[in-house]
């Protein structure tokens, strides 16, 4: 087998040429002294693009989102998410673990919860409640197959969190593409949270970095939270250089990425025997039923094709890494493994 067509996420994109020539000469200090220019040049052109007053590089999108919480709430309080959410299904239990939260989950259809149903779990005062401290969302919606949230929905939030006196935090690992389908910037999806975590390591291309934004007094708190999380990192703008890479030449192509799924989702639907929610394939991930996807998964990567299980589903996920030829790969093996299969 010569070739490898890894569909499995948009987190296995190798750094460009451009970033591992970068990180040879880049200039770099101690970033827990605050020494590093490469970090705080990151650190500043990203907030200034989702216009929020100050950013944090962490290690990774988790960390990204635990440090959120915790600025957020305090221990024992309660935050409402969907039942769905990656701070629900990816992050190993930290909202409980690490920050000492109680998850109030929602039911959610194409990344939405419903914001009557989000009104009514906000608690009141009462001797035997825990205090409702935030909101979470979601922008795209990754288990929902990367579906992208109205504007509307997020605006629609957030007026109900300020009514309460709660905050909103956005999980927007991938926010660009969000803001691309949606044909606005990142800024304005941003604009409806207090706190926004993005990641750079996905369709991105970093190898390594997310970055929490926030207003000041709250980076202030999160800088001290990722240094007791471990996450406070040294010479670290031999990553930052990538991040800045990855945020200024980077965003443009995920266009490609929202074609070759939107093309991939449109061959699927003519295939008896698959199914899909087509109208949730906005940016760069198709997720497909077939009947034992575990055994089409194996099939593929026999082929050295892969992608990966998501409950009964099958992911696959667009990226830098893959082009029209991997993608021509992945549909005749899949029209050879139904046909045989009729
Ligand atoms: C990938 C991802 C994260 C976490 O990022 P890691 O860097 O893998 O920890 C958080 N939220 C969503 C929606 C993601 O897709």
């Amino acid at each position: 087998m010569d070739r490898i067509s890894d569909f499995r996420s948009d987190t296995v994109t190798r750094p460009t040429e451009e970033m591992r020539k970068a990180m040879m000469t880049v200039e770099v200090g101690d970033d827990v002294f605050g020494d590093d220019p490469t970090v705080n040049r990151l650190e500043s052109l990203a907030a200034e693009m989702l216009k929020k007053e100050e950013a944090l590089f962490v290690p990774s999108g988790t960390m990204g989102n635990q440090i959120a919480l915790r600025v957020l709430s305090d221990p024992g309080d309660e935050i409402i998410l969907s039942d769905t959410s990656h701070i629900i299904q990816h992050e190993v239990g930290a909202a409980a673990r690490l920050a000492g939260l109680q998850t109030r989950t929602l039911k959610t259809i194409r990344g939405r919860m419903d914001p009557d149903e989000v009104k009514k779990c906000i608690r009141g005062e009462d001797i035997h409640f825990p205090k409702t401290a935030l909101i979470c969302l979601e922008n795209p919606h990754n288990d929902d197959g990367g579906v992208a949230v109205s504007p509307e929905y997020m605006k629609e939030i957030k007026a109900i969190a300020e009514s309460e006196g709660l905050h909103v935090h956005l999980d927007g690992a991938r926010i660009f593409n969000a803001a691309l389908h949606l044909k606005l910037s990142a800024a304005e999806l941003a604009s409806y949270a207090d706190t926004v975590m993005i990641c750079l390591s996905k369709g991105l291309c970093s190898p390594v970095g997310s970055l929490l934004l926030g207003t000041k007094e709250h980076m202030k708190k999160a800088r001290k939270i990722r240094k007791m999380l471990g996450g406070g990192m040294r010479q670290a703008g031999i990553l930052a250089i990538c991040g800045i890479i990855g945020l200024t030449k980077m965003i443009e192509r995920l266009k490609e990425d929202h074609e070759r799924a939107s093309a991939f989702a449109d061959f699927l639907s003519d295939i008896p025997g698959i199914s899909l929610d087509r109208e949730s394939v906005n940016t760069n991930m198709v997720y497909f039923h077939i009947k034992d996807n575990m055994r089409v998964i194996r099939t593929l990567e026999e082929q050295g094709i892969l992608v990966i299980p998501h409950g009964d589903r099958v992911r696959v996920t667009f990226h830098n890494d893959v082009g029209d030829g991997d993608l021509e790969r992945l549909k005749k093996a899949i029209t050879d493994y139904t046909g045989k299969l009729l």
